[in-house]
């Protein structure tokens, strides 16, 4: 009866809130299942994936909100507190002060990118000595975090840890299928034509998964398939040497299409699409951003993990095959 009770007022509590808030409550209300946090929504696809109906799956860091930056707001710290799991990208992402304190205080926190450094230290890139935290654009590096949420999800819940194990399986078998394919779809556009501008360094996994040759992934060399006017995270400064930088990249390669993020401000890419321009170059900016930081809201072409990284597969082999859409025709 008090049982009843509770989910009655739960009902009532929900009801007439914003969809963030009623996603916070109902996750909060969901007394029989595991509450687990991600920080962002690329985890909690696989967290939902791998734990069904019986977690209760909610992501810290909504929308296209930054994940470099975000600090705590109101009720952050309630969601930290109630929390099971704590599932986070690490490698330096969340380094807002408030989130990465909250992070190392928190021995329910377990850091996907962290684990798997730790697992193999080869397979995760360094820039300028610090790593490069977007691992989840490459989707056989993603799929290397799903034995730690498997883990930590047995370990609340040891009586569907079979379950778990299953889930995780046929959910890695999905990932490597879709990233066979991507690499497959990338490699029949000639290689010369292999090359990428974005707002911001998110992209460095994407282009040794999809854009470089088998060559280069084994040997490297595919680092110069890739530039972006901001660093690692997408708040640093843009200086002239930086945009002298990148026009004499676009040069070398022949380069013509510039790409914009979705969760990141416009501003650097148009100033290095105007200075290009000027100099006599034909650039344009890709329609439609690509998908780096955040996935996109429901209902678009990224409202899932798998479905952003394959927009942004398509999204770029659309306008490096064509020659006639990277040319605005
Ligand atoms: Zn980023």
């Amino acid at each position: 009866m008090k049982k009843t009770l509770s989910l009655i007022l739960s009902f009532f509590l929900i009801w007439g809130c914003s969809t963030s808030e009623r996603q916070s409550q109902s996750w909060a209300a969901g007394e029989d299942r595991i509450k687990v946090l991600s920080t962002i929504a690329m985890i909690e696809d696989l967290v939902k994936a791998i734990g069904g109906e019986t977690v209760a799956a909610l992501t810290l860091i909504r929308g296209e909100l930054d994940p470099h930056s975000y600090q705590l707001v109101k009720g952050d710290d309630e969601k930290l507190a109630m929390a099971d799991i704590i599932f986070c990208s690490g490698l330096g992402l969340e380094h807002g002060p408030s989130l990465r304190e909250s992070l190392v205080m928190s021995s329910k926190a377990v850091c996907l990118g962290d684990e798997i450094y730790q697992t193999d230290p080869s397979v995760i890139l360094f820039l300028q000595k610090t790593p490069d935290p977007h691992i989840w654009m490459d989707i056989s590096l993603w799929a290397k975090g799903i034995p730690f949420i498997v883990s930590a999800l047995s370990k609340q819940n040891p009586e569907q840890a079979d379950f778990y194990k299953q889930n995780g399986e046929a959910l890695t078998k999905k990932m490597m299928e879709s990233h066979l394919i991507l690499q497959q779809e990338m490699a029949k556009i000639p290689e010369e034509k292999r090359y990428l501008v974005t707002s911001h360094d998110a992209f460095n996994y994407f282009t040794r998964a999809y854009l470089s040759t088998e060559k280069e992934r084994a040997e490297g060399g595919w680092e110069k398939r890739f530039v972006a006017p901001e660093g690692l995270a997408p708040e640093s400064q843009l200086s002239s040497t930086d945009i002298r930088l990148i026009l004499t990249h676009i040069k070398e390669y022949n380069i013509n299409v510039i790409f914009s993020e979705s969760n990141v401000s416009h501003a650097s890419i148009v100033k290095l699409l105007d200075s290009g321009n000027e100099e006599g170059l034909h650039l344009i900016i890709a329609k439609g951003p690509l998908y780096g930081d955040a996935m996109g809201p429901p209902g678009s072409p990224g409202d899932s993990y798998l479905k952003m990284i394959h927009h942004d597969v398509f999204t770029i082999i659309k306008y490096l095959d064509h020659t006639d859409v990277a040319n605005g025709k």
